[in-house]
């Protein structure tokens, strides 16, 4: 409540607008956001940034780091601070309000970035910094800078004649016009092909499964029948639970057919030929022979050979697993029928590793739960950064944007004022879905701010005074996000862009990754998985929780790196006007025959609905960096357990001088090597997911 008349919209933009005060470095002021300020301080903040880069760009002196790229680190921090603002309403408290002015202001602040983009007399002056900044008396951080600025120009085409230049602007527009139609195709192919089931085939399904149905095929105006659409979360429990083989293989045909059934939706035949011809002649204009070559150039990876390699190594051994799998489902067929069943197909493979799972794994995930209370799952994410780093954690009062929210400050080993750690736990209607980590602010000197940031979770808000109980898997997660927000709070670097987890894509993930594997920890489980009454998770639940982590391994990797082979083989095949097409379906067949793909199993995502790699290009090429960030964690991981002690007091020191402070201040392979004394080993990966290591 409120005495004072309701503010005017000049004084909530100047809110949104104005320097973070408060009595903690700076606060987000949460508190005075009105949504109707959020577009005018938007359209405010672009122009003061565009102020300052005309000016940069506009400086008569000799381009130096100090007139360039020192002043491009300090620009725009009015537009950071309304972004963050716009960026925590349209993810935490999305109304139909906020959704206009998202509508509104998308384009408005993509034409922004491209014109930032375009400015040639700025590129110019990066440029002159950048290719003397061998001789000149610069740090290794501000080269880093210097070179991160430079290639971003560049990979947009900045050097690029400007008939290339105009080129690529009709080839980006052409492409994403191409990933538009793949996703219509894609999403009518899941709307069109629906199951619907009667009451007769239902066997094997359990109730709360044909429940879902049976409500999905009422939504569609068909009372009194079983719906399975044409998705994934539909198509899994059908083809686990299903005991009608005949109705496995639809559902599965279903599926895995989707954008590739040769009606009007398929996206085989002109959509991903021409979406692969135009990427490899950008980046042949770029300078790259191929387009992954062009797209990895910043990555640690770095090349698509080093991503292959990594892949091919890893292929043999999880082909191995499936062998095992099989060997285990088919002994579970044949028992069923007393002699010799059909052999395992791919319709069957969820539904027999169930049958596994159960009489190898029998694990009641219910049970653990009891033991996974939300309160002390946060205590024990911050036990363990305390143990591992020094880091104590203390609630303050601080502006938020949700009653539920809780701020706490984060100081170091000496009292010293780290960061400010959110965390917005329940679901909301207005919330988007899943979990994830905002860093609100990022730390530096060069401008001293400490860092600022968030973790943010959907659980749903438990009766008052009573305690949210979270699944094993909601733990994992827990100690995920909260892994990235150590890598911000971890951060001593002197310029915001290189600060925290603005890293490279197959980096990113490895504090967070790294951070799940003290959850199972002797330590952490004793003290904070407890139910209500101070009882610790009972052992031999422990014991089953943590050979559970290793079932059906050989499926889940192998499905996956089927689609990352394939993607970087797409991407690294010449397809310049000489070279033949690619047929999306033959080149999928060949490739897996050729790397001896199991018959039991697919591509987690065909080509033809492999939306990762042709809905916008997020993860062309890129497919590969979810092995590459595991690998790099769990070899991380064996780091400590080396040492016998997981909480090793150097190893840990180690990690944070090294990995978790230095940003993207060095080459992440170099920062990687700094840490283990080497480049990354597969080794620790396949011991992890219960691989025959040879
Ligand atoms: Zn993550």
């Amino acid at each position: 409540m409120s005495a004072s008349p309701s503010p005017s919209l000049e004084t909530d933009v100047a809110a949104l607008l104005s320097d973070w005060t408060g009595p903690y470095g700076g606060e987000p002021p949460f508190d005075r956001v009105a949504v109707s300020a959020l577009e005018p301080a938007i359209e405010e903040a672009m122009r003061l940034n565009q102020g300052e880069i005309d000016a940069i760009a506009a400086d008569p002196a000799a381009p130096t780091f100090a007139n360039t790229i020192a002043p491009l680190e300090r620009a725009g921090r009015a537009l950071d601070r309304v972004q963050t603002i716009y960026g925590v309403w349209t993810a935490n408290l999305k109304t139909p309000e906020v959704q206009a002015v998202e509508t509104r202001m998308e384009p408005a602040l993509a034409a922004f970035s491209d014109r930032i983009f375009q400015n040639e007399a700025l590129f110019a002056r990066i440029d002159a910094v950048y290719r003397a900044r061998g001789r000149s008396d610069l740090t290794p951080e501000q080269q880093r800078v210097t070179w991160k600025h430079w290639n971003a120009f560049v990979k947009q085409g900045a050097q690029l004649p400007a008939a290339a230049k105009a080129r690529v602007t009709a080839i980006n527009q052409r492409l994403a016009s191409l990933s538009s139609s793949f996703m219509q195709n894609l999403l009518a192919d899941e709307a069109e092909h629906v199951l619907y089931l009667s009451e007769g085939e239902l066997d094997g399904l359990p109730q709360a499964l044909r429940d879902a149905y049976a409500q999905d095929a009422a939504d569609r105006g068909r009372p009194g029948a079983w719906a399975v659409s044409n998705t994934r979360s539909a198509m899994e429990p059908f083809l686990t639970y299903s005991d009608r083989r005949d109705l496995r293989e639809t559902v599965w045909r279903a599926y895995y057919s989707r954008g590739g059934n040769g009606d009007d939706h398929d996206n085989t035949v002109s959509i991903i030929p021409e979406t692969l011809r135009l990427r490899y002649e950008k980046a042949r204009l770029m300078g790259f022979p191929s387009y992954a070559a062009w797209k990895m150039q910043d990555t640690m990876a770095g090349t698509p050979e080093a991503a292959m390699a990594q892949m091919m190594q890893v292929w043999p051994a999880a082909v191995a697993r499936v062998r095992q799998e099989v060997a285990d489902m088919q002994a579970i067929a044949d028992g069923e029928v007393g002699g010799t069943a059909p052999p395992i197909a791919p319709w069957d493979y969820r539904h027999y590793a169930e049958k596994v799972r159960k009489a190898k794994y029998d694990l009641d995930m219910q049970a653990a739960a009891r033991y996974l209370q939300l309160d002390k799952m946060r205590e024990a994410l911050f036990w363990a950064a305390g143990r591992l780093f020094g880091f104590s954690f203390a609630r303050i009062d601080a502006p938020v944007f949700s009653p539920d929210m809780s701020v706490y400050e984060v100081k170091d080993r000496s009292g010293r004022h780290l960061a400010l750690w959110y965390l917005d736990p329940y679901a909301r209607p207005i919330k988007a879905s899943g979990a994830w980590m905002n860093q609100y602010r990022g730390q530096q000197t060069d401008e001293p701010a400490a860092a600022v940031v968030s973790n943010n979770t959907n659980f749903v808000k438990p009766a008052p005074g009573r305690p949210v109980l979270i699944s094993w898997d909601d733990a994992v997660t827990l100690f995920h996000e909260f892994g990235h927000a150590l890598h911000a709070i971890h951060a001593k670097v002197t310029y915001p862009s290189v600060s925290g987890t603005n890293v490279a894509r197959d980096f990113v993930e490895l504090p967070s990754q790294l951070y799940e594997n003290w959850l199972p920890t002797e330590a952490v489980l004793s003290r904070f998985a407890v139910d209500e009454d101070g009882r610790p998770i009972p052992g031999p639940l422990v014991d089953k929780l943590l050979k559970a982590r290793t079932f059906n391994t050989g499926f889940a990797v192998t499905e996956y790196l089927a689609a990352a082979i394939v993607d970087m083989k797409l991407h690294t095949t010449p397809q310049g006007p000489g070279d033949p097409p690619i047929d999306p379906a033959r080149f999928e067949k060949e490739t897996l025959e050729a790397i001896g793909m199991p018959p039991e199993i697919v591509m987690r995502h065909r080509t033809s609905q492999f939306f990762h790699v042709f809905q916008g290009d997020g993860y062309a090429a890129g497919y590969y960096s979810y092995l590459w960030a595991e690998v790099l964690d769990h070899d991380a991981f064996e780091a400590f357990t080396e040492t016998g002690d997981p909480w090793d007091p150097a190893t840990a020191q180690r990690l944070a001088d090294d990995i978790l402070s230095v940003g993207d201040t060095i080459d992440p392979a170099e920062a990687f090597r700094r840490f283990r004394g080497r480049d990354p080993d597969v080794g620790a990966y396949l011991r992890a997911k219960g691989f025959p290591v040879s």
